[in-house]
């Protein structure tokens, strides 16, 4: 029934409102809460739940939060909450909805509770709406007549409902829910019995009664006259159901013809507790739409993706093209050194010093031909870019020390060329060593199913010493052997695609990407799409750090020109105009942050009731940040990792180089993270939706600031007060030369205030370029002590002078408030 479902629903948090006031504090079941406004699933640990701020989590105080609620207001919606149960005991068809307003999220659950209910019955009633005709004519009779019996009956079920229910000082209503509940959650089973409900409220008295009887009465008819209109068709359409990546439950609904509440019911009967608003991916979706009956098909990328060049090339416009190489192997079995070793060898000397490399890759010639090293060792950078959909790699060098054999991470470089089907050539390194022992590097190596040439097998094996140089040519020689073989081709007369192999916001040049070329010739001036950015390349600058008007297949060129930072991994497409590159590239961000919002909404029941329990012991503290480069950001989540005792550990959701950007503080949002941006800052619609959504945004520029401050908040001792207060910001307009002052920025104050007084920071491209004080502060000619917001004015840096156009000016005062604890 109606009421017992809107039990169900509220019995989650209805048994044990305390312990979910402590689950909710803790993120995750911030998106759990489904038909609940977020803030409100964030409040009630900080407010009401740990008054004593032992595990609190202060980063998320929503006294800092600008959407933040007051304890008062969270003590008023608890009481709301359990006013609304204690109601819902009572009746089902409960209409007292004026009385109900201050649980007004509680109340629209119910109903939609109801409607599924609704929807249920009549679609059973659909079924067999002739048979029950007659039926319910039936019981309708006998109901009438239990609801004669009922005064006498009413002990009798008083001694059967206690002996079920647990807490026996409960009043009968209470003790009734329960056994339902557990009777069955089965829709139909409930419209089924239907009948019986009535006997039972029958059994509650006279006045609840009478209403049930004619709520129901209502409800049949109603259902009588569905079943004999469209709902019976309706049933029979079996409907083929777009699928993509992550669709949000009303599209789904929607695509499917059903109602948005059965869809909702029918994912929390599969355990997932979403609204209609949320998102979910598209394995959730699939087991949805095939319970519905209908048809899934699936939509990997959507119709803009395709005006990429998908054509195969014919086979004579295929050339011969260099074999890429990387070196794998285990920690200091001298992969670095090997790389040098070969780039020192082979780089033409007096050809900018030799050994200066620009770029995380590089070619060299061997009699003639040449050759493409990857300068990204390590098994992550090899995986991760796999599972980005690049696959780089030709060949692989198993870089193994003589003197200390196969280790672990030389087995787990094993598996990761096995598993990409990349052929490898096994390099037995510090062969200049007394230790040396080659012949057991290749004995162990038969244990992992390498057979090397040595033991009759076939994987290319070379002695070498990174030191020395001794093996260097055979080694270049057996990779040579080993491309030929491969027939490695491609045609360098088409659209370029390529994969990136680094990329990182440079100070000056914009975000930066190196970039192998797979296919095809990429161009300056060429319009591309790549991952999630676009662009047009500006410029070329090959391995050697010259300036290049192309780059043909094989060869690792870095790319000027981007939007944004793309990431490893990220395949680049040459499209014709810059309207498909844009409208790619806004479709892939709009997929990935669907996909994140669907990973970060749909949780589970069991996760829900996992994070409750895990609450007594060990909490975790999540985080996101962003940092200016990746050396930054890598520093960070390493020092963030080691942070944590038995009782709260840190963990990053994620990390990335550049702004924060609307889709980090959506994943924030999901997770109640709060965002670090380290030397960055978030652009115009992330700070607005962060202030929206009650995201916090912490900056900062030392990393032990931030390390401490973390420290200090995953153990519940940051004090609530704000260090630093932006007050205002500033749009470079123009740059000025002004004789006996230096650069003078013309400036238009967009928010706030421009104070002489305050701290200033350069911005470019939400990146802090400098930070430091104002030399001059000049409203026309005049020397001024504050400009406001809307006006323009001119601006001149204390000992700095890298001023350009389109730069922002961050305005800022740092209040007296120092960190309490330290
Ligand atoms: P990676 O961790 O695999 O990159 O290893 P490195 O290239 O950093 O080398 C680790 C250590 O081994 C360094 O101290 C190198 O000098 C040393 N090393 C590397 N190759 C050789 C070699 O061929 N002979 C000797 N004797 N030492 C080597
Ligand atoms: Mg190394």
């Amino acid at each position: 029934m109606s009421d017992s479902d809107g039990k169900k629903t509220l019995g989650l948090r209805g048994p044990n409102a305390g312990s979910v006031k402590q689950s909710f504090s803790h993120g995750r079941t911030k998106s759990v809460v489904v038909e609940t406004k977020r803030k409100k699933v964030v409040v009630p640990k900080a407010g009401a739940s740990k008054p004593a701020g032992g595990g609190g989590r202060p980063i998320g105080d929503p006294s800092k939060r600008p959407a933040g609620i007051s304890d008062a207001e969270m003590d008023r919606r608890l009481k709301a909450l359990q006013a609304a149960k204690a109601r819902e005991v009572e009746d089902a068809a409960a209409r007292e909805k004026e009385e109900q307003a201050r649980a007004a999220d509680r109340e629209r659950r119910r109903e939609e509770a109801e409607a599924k209910e609704r929807a249920e019955r009549e679609r059973v009633d659909a079924l067999k709406a002739k048979a029950e005709e007659d039926d319910r004519k039936k019981r309708e009779a006998e109901a009438a007549a239990m609801a004669a019996a009922a005064p006498a009956a009413e002990p009798a079920e008083t001694r059967t409902g206690g002996a079920k229910a647990a807490p026996p000082a409960r009043k009968q209503p209470a003790r009734e829910e329960p056994r339902r509940d557990n009777k069955g959650k089965g829709a139909r089973d409930d419209s089924r019995r239907g009948g019986k409900l009535t006997v039972n409220q029958a059994l509650r008295g006279g006045e609840s009664r009478h209403k049930s009887m004619a709520a129901m009465k209502r409800k049949q008819e109603r259902a009588r006259q569905k079943a004999m209109g469209m709902n019976v068709e309706r049933e029979k359409v079996i409907r083929d159901v777009q699928l993509p990546e992550a669709i949000v439950v009303s599209e789904l609904a929607n695509r499917m013809s059903e109602r948005v509440a059965d869809v909702v019911k029918s994912l929390m009967t599969n355990g997932i507790m979403a609204t209609q608003t949320q998102t979910i991916d598209a394995d959730t979706a699939e087991l949805i739409i095939e319970e519905f009956g209908h048809k899934v098909v699936r939509v990997s990328d959507a119709d803009v993706e395709q005006v990429i060049e998908q054509e195969a090339d014919k086979p004579e416009d295929l050339a011969g093209r260099p074999p890429v190489i990387t070196i794998m192997g285990h920690v200091d079995h001298g992969k670095t050194s090997l790389l040098d070793a070969i780039r020192n060898a082979r780089v033409v000397a007096g050809e900018a010093g030799g050994i200066t490399q620009h770029i995380g890759a590089y070619q060299v010639d061997q009699d003639g031909k040449k050759l493409t090293f990857l300068d990204t060792p390590g098994h992550a950078a090899f995986t991760s870019m796999r599972a980005r959909g690049a696959q780089v790699t030709d060949i692989v060098v198993l870089v193994v020390a003589a003197d200390d054999a196969v280790m672990p991470q030389t087995i787990e470089a094993i598996n990761h060329a096995k598993a990409a089907k990349v052929p490898m050539i096994v390099a037995i390194n510090k062969i200049d060593r007394p230790a040396a022992n080659p012949d057991k590097v290749r004995t162990d190596l038969l244990q992992h199913e390498v057979i090397v040439e040595k033991m009759s097998g076939d994987v290319q094996d070379v002695e070498v010493s990174a030191i020395n140089g001794t093996g260097l040519d055979e080694l270049l020689e057996a990779i040579a052997l080993q491309s030929e073989i491969l027939e490695l081709k491609a045609n360098a007369d088409r659209a370029a695609n390529g994969a990136v192999i680094e990329a990182q916001l440079d100070v000056g040049r914009g975000p930066v990407a190196t970039v192998l070329v797979q296919n095809g010739t990429l161009r300056q001036g060429d319009i591309f799409v790549v991952g999630e950015q676009y662009g047009r390349v500006r410029a070329l600058i090959n391995d050697q750090g010259e300036r290049v008007k192309e780059a043909g297949p094989s060869v690792p060129v870095e790319v000027l020109g981007l939007n944004g930072t793309p990431e490893a991994g990220d395949v680049l497409n040459v499209v014709d105009t810059e309207g498909q590159a844009r409208e790619i590239a806004e479709y892939r961000e709009k997929a990935a942050k669907d996909k994140r919002a669907a990973a970060g909404a749909a949780v589970t029941l069991d996760q829900l009731m996992a994070n409750a329990k895990a609450d007594e012991n060990m909490s975790e503290m999540p985080i996101l940040v962003k940092a200016d480069v990746q050396g930054s950001a890598e520093a960070i989540v390493q020092a963030m990792e080691k942070i944590g005792n038995e009782e709260v550990r840190v963990r990053v959701l994620h990390s990335g180089v550049g702004a924060i950007t609307e889709s980090d503080i959506g994943l924030a949002e999901a997770s109640g993270a709060p965002v670090i941006g380290f030397n960055v800052r978030a652009n115009a619609t992330a700070r607005s939706v962060a202030n929206q959504k009650g995201v916090e945004i912490r900056y900062y520029s030392v990393i032990y600031d931030l390390v401490d401050d973390v420290k200090a908040a995953a153990s519940g001792l940051l004090s609530a007060e704000i260090k630093e207060n932006f007050i205002g910001y500033a749009n470079i307009k123009d740059v000025f030369k002004v004789s006996n002052v230096g650069k003078v920025a013309g400036c238009l104050v967009t928010e706030g205030v421009a104070r002489r007084s305050a701290g200033v920071r350069l911005l470019r491209d939400n990146v802090v370029i400098h930070e430091g004080t104002l030399k001059t502060l000049k409203r026309f000619k005049d020397e001024v002590p504050e400009v406001q917001s809307g006006q323009e004015c001119g601006m001149a840096f204390e000992n700095y002078d890298d001023i350009r156009a389109n730069d922002v000016i961050e305005i800022f005062e740092r209040e007296e408030v120092e960190r309490s604890l330290d």
